[in-house]
């Protein structure tokens, strides 16, 4: 039996004050059986750690271990002042930032070297979507970015569906549509990396989630969860918590 995970992702938004009240209210919001955590930006990562008992994931991490990388952050940083997941290959960090899918599998793997558990994100855009190749979209991503994955995963292990098109646009996919993706998904890990991680592995949904279409979208049997921007920086997180 999979517990459900849900995960909050802030990305470029909130403050101190924000990360001091919203994670008061979630604490009490949280539930039995239910594996919530919670994406800050990474300067807020050891704050928020120092506050709460809820996991706090990194938004990102660098393809690289340490150096002279100006700017970048590394996943032993981030696991060192108290992050215990992160999302990697975000359609944000993709499409904005450049990041191919081998740069994804190089973070993935930084993320596992470093203990982190991780959020993996796939999803095609609205362009692949209308060319007919959305099931493309996700294989290539998958097997790039969990290539030498298999064996590794003793670590808690995510996947994110996340059609671009979905992301903050209120455009919602498909119930049925959410629930085919993820049994695709599912049956890939089967196939690609052991029918034990597969049949284990949370597979959540991204995009436009809230308070009001999450049982919707969360009712088929590969969906276990989901990823939510930003309907996670309020209260209405606790919600879809619940
Ligand atoms: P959204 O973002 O819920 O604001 O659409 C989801 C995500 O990017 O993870």
């Amino acid at each position: 039996m999979r517990r459900r995970f849900i995960g909050g992702n802030w990305k470029m938004n909130g403050s101190k004050e924000l990360v001091g009240e919203m994670l008061g209210k979630f604490e009490k919001g949280m539930k039995e059986g239910v594996d919530v955590v919670l994406g800050l930006p990474s300067v807020y990562i050891h704050y928020g750690c120092g506050m709460t008992t809820i996991p706090i994931s990194a938004q990102d991490i660098s393809s690289e271990q340490k150096g002279s990388f100006t700017g970048e952050v590394s996943a032993e940083m981030v696991k060192d002042v108290g992050a215990t997941w992160a999302i990697v290959g975000h359609s944000e960090r993709r499409t904005l930032f450049g990041e191919t899918d081998a740069v994804v599998n190089k973070k993935v793997h930084q993320g596992l070297s470093a203990g982190l558990g991780l959020i993996v994100c796939v999803g095609e855009t609205l362009e692949e979507k209308e060319a007919g190749e959305t099931i493309a979209t996700i294989r290539r991503q998958l097997a790039a970015g969990l290539a030498g994955v298999a064996g590794k995963t003793d670590q808690p292990f995510v996947v994110a569906y996340e059609p671009v098109w979905a992301i903050g646009t209120g455009r919602v996919a498909g119930a049925d549509d959410v629930q085919n993706m993820h049994s695709f998904i599912r049956a890939w890990i089967r196939e690609n990396m052991s029918e034990k991680t597969g049949d284990e592995t949370r597979i959540i949904y991204g995009g436009s989630v809230n308070a009001a279409n999450c049982s919707a979208l969360g009712a088929g049997k590969d969906v276990d969860g989901f990823l939510v921007g930003g309907a996670s920086m309020s209260e209405e997180f606790v919600k879809i918590i619940l």
